[in-house]
């Protein structure tokens, strides 16, 4: 386990935001020089002083989307109608907000030896974006697979990124795949199954003899809370011990 970065408060004013994905915004806010965390934590995000709110409150839990080497910081998130969500939407660029973290401990295993497969269900892809610039910025030396469903390329958020850094890292690979494409209006040459046993075994079994990569890889869960509970029984019930299995729920989703 890597060691946590010490959390603080802060304040942080927006410097832009876009839509990313349907119904999907990044958020961009400017990062103290001083704040640190590792890619994959994420953080307490609070908008003050709000013209609106309801009975869920002004604060979400979200994972860093930027990586520790980007400024400014990012976040990801489905745009839906809630009050601090329309607050989040509509707030005039400048704005600050109240941001506590980091948090969490799904970051990247230190052992070289031991490939990651990354699987992630819709915005829980925000965790794994962080960890794939990072590993390519400070060229880490892991075999890793990220793993990346959506129902359509239309909800797909960084999905281009995510593909063009093969070309920076080579040892990663991305795997998108489209479940529900008979939804979508555009064109998809990818796989359309839902993670599973067979679609990682097709993925991982061209990796590399067993002898290189000494006790097999480390699975990292993250997304909707349902879609992580499948993934983990899926795995278990193939044989993966529950120690090589890393999960964070978005609870709320
Ligand atoms: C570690 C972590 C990282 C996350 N990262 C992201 C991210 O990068 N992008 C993103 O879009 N979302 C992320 N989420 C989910 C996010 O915090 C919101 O819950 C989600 O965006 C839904 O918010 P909402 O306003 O749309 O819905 P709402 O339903 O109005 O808000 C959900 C609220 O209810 C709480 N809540 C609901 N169900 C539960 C539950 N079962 N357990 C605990 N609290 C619950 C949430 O914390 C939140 O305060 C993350 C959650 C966690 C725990």
């Amino acid at each position: 386990m890597s060691t946590m970065e010490l959390s603080t408060t802060f304040k942080a004013r927006l410097l832009g935001r876009r839509d990313v994905a349907e119904q999907t915004m990044a958020f961009l806010f400017a990062k103290p020089p001083d704040w640190s965390f590792k890619a994959g934590q994420f953080a307490d995000l609070t908008v003050l002083n709000p013209p609106e709110t309801d009975a869920e409150g002004n604060t979400r839990g979200f994972s860093v989307a930027s990586a520790p080497e980007e400024d400014p910081l990012m976040f990801a998130t489905r745009m839906r109608d809630t009050a601090c969500k329309r607050v989040l939407r509509s707030m005039p660029i400048g704005t600050e907000v109240k941001i506590e973290g980091p948090f969490g401990n799904l970051t990247l295993h230190n052992n070289t030896k031991r490939p990651a497969v990354l699987l992630a269900g819709g915005i829980g892809i925000t965790p794994f974006r962080s960890m794939v610039v990072h590993a390519a910025k400070a060229k880490l030396q892991h075999k890793i697979v990220l793993f990346y469903s959506n129902r359509r390329p239309e909800d797909a958020v960084f999905l281009k990124e995510l593909k063009a850094l093969e070309r920076e890292n080579p040892h990663y690979r991305f795997i998108p795949t489209m479940t529900n494409m008979e939804d979508s209006q555009l064109p998809w040459d990818g796989e359309h199954n839902l993670i599973n046993h067979e679609l990682i075994a097709k993925y991982l079994k061209p990796l590399a003899p067993p002898a290189v990569y000494e006790g097999g890889p480390i699975y990292y869960i993250a997304g909707p809370p349902q879609m992580v509970a499948e993934i983990r029984s899926a795995l278990t019930n193939t044989g993966v011990d529950e120690d090589d299995i890393r999960t964070e729920e978005f609870a709320g989703y």
